[in-house]
């Protein structure tokens, strides 16, 4: 077993036999420690996913309370299960009529059909019906039958979303569609709740919410956050670790939501442009931004793309970078993070190549 697995096997023996008095001892040290300089974390299970948030700051109690009620306000409005949500209520009044909403759900419904048109439509908010179709949304996954899926991509058009900016409403223009924000909203979480901490004078955290992280300044100490890109076919490894401050770095995959049947695995980023699971070459992509919101819907379109088009895509753009894991044992990383990713997959017999713009 290589040191790399030992070093991810034992953090996860660390929470698997805290029990243990000398853990707890050690345990008690870290606490002391975190509290002398002002290191507060908690986690917690919201929207669909587990959520980490360290906050460096003498309040730092105090705002993490803020933090987490404020990622309920979000999960709120934009679950599509939460009873009364507004993504529900806009889902229920679709062909019926426009729903008024609140500056957040306005504000991320716009961006989510902004970056469908930005990415060819390989990111699609609308999709929700062919989702649900394959189970992702139920305990139940199945593979529909092609006529099902064929009928529901007539409801896909993010043309029928319509946002209407001066009213705050938001209308789905056919009855049977509905919005499904499971691709961008932990993103937007991510930027509001760092917007929020910043507000406070938090000059260093980090936030994890599932696969998007988001790193506000650098570690007390001035030193870069560290952070792994897991190895899609193993959970307790890694490809590469990323150094970086005051970024967002999201990641999506078909290992993180499957189901098998009769032997095979089909996964929950559906190609907008066959209602199926897109089978792009891709094991994963991790997406390096600025915006969180951005960098999510991002991870899911260059996932669909594949490969070439997401590194024509990048090409076209300077504000993001990227770094793929194909079906091929390739890790393939876009020149701007040169100095800031360190492959690590040599092990595991992944290659590596650095994608230029030139
Ligand atoms: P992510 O984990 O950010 O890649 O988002 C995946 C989730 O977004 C899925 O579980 C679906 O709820 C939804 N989704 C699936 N395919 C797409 C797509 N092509 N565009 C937008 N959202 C999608
Ligand atoms: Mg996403």
């Amino acid at each position: 077993m290589n040191l790399k697995k030992l070093i991810a096997l034992g953090l996860a023996g660390c929470f698997l036999f805290s029990g243990c008095a000398e853990q707890r001892a050690v345990a008690q040290q870290m606490l002391e420690n975190s509290k002398q300089e002002n290191r507060y974390e908690s986690t917690s299970f919201a929207m669909d996913t587990i959520m980490t948030f360290t906050i460096i700051h003498e309040d730092g109690e105090e705002l993490l309370i803020d933090a987490e009620q404020e990622v309920r306000r979000l999960e709120n409005l934009l679950s599509v299960t939460i009873d009364n949500s507004e993504v529900k209520q806009i889902n229920e009044n679709a062909g019926n009529e426009p729903v008024r909403v609140s500056a957040d759900t306005l504000a991320l419904l716009q961006a989510g059909k902004e970056m469908g048109a930005a990415t060819g439509n390989a990111f699609d908010i609308a999709i929700s019906p062919v989702v649900k179709a394959w189970g992702f949304t139920e305990e139940e996954h199945s593979v529909p039958a092609q006529e099902t899926i064929d009928a529901l991509l007539t409801l896909t058009s993010l043309d029928d979303v319509t946002v209407d900016v001066e009213n705050s409403t938001v209308y789905l223009e056919k009855e049977g569609m509905a919005v499904d924000l499971g691709g961008i909203a932990k993103g937007y979480a991510s930027d509001k709740l760092a917007e929020l901490l910043k507000g406070k004078g938090v000059e260093s955290a980090l936030l994890s919410l599932g696969g998007n992280i988001c790193a506000i300044g650098t570690k007390p100490d001035g030193s870069l956050w560290k952070t792994a890109v897991q190895n899609p076919l193993d959970a307790n490894d890694y490809v590469g670790l990323l150094e970086v401050s005051d970024i967002c770095i999201v990641t999506s995959g078909g290992y993180q939501r499957y189901f098998e049947q009769n032997g095979k695995q089909y996964h929950h980023i559906i190609d907008p442009a066959t209602g199926w699971p897109a089978e792009s070459g891709l094991l994963s992509v991790t997406i390096v931004c600025e915006s969180g919101t951005k960098a999510d819907a991002l991870s899911t379109a260059l996932f669909v793309m594949g490969l070439d088009d997401a590194l024509k895509y990048w090409k076209t753009q300077n504000d993001f970078d990227a770094i793929f894991v194909t079906t091929d044992g390739e890790v393939v990383a876009t020149e701007g993070l040169k100095d800031s990713f360190q492959f690590e997959g040599q092990d595991n017999d992944f290659t590596y190549r650095l994608a230029e713009r030139g």
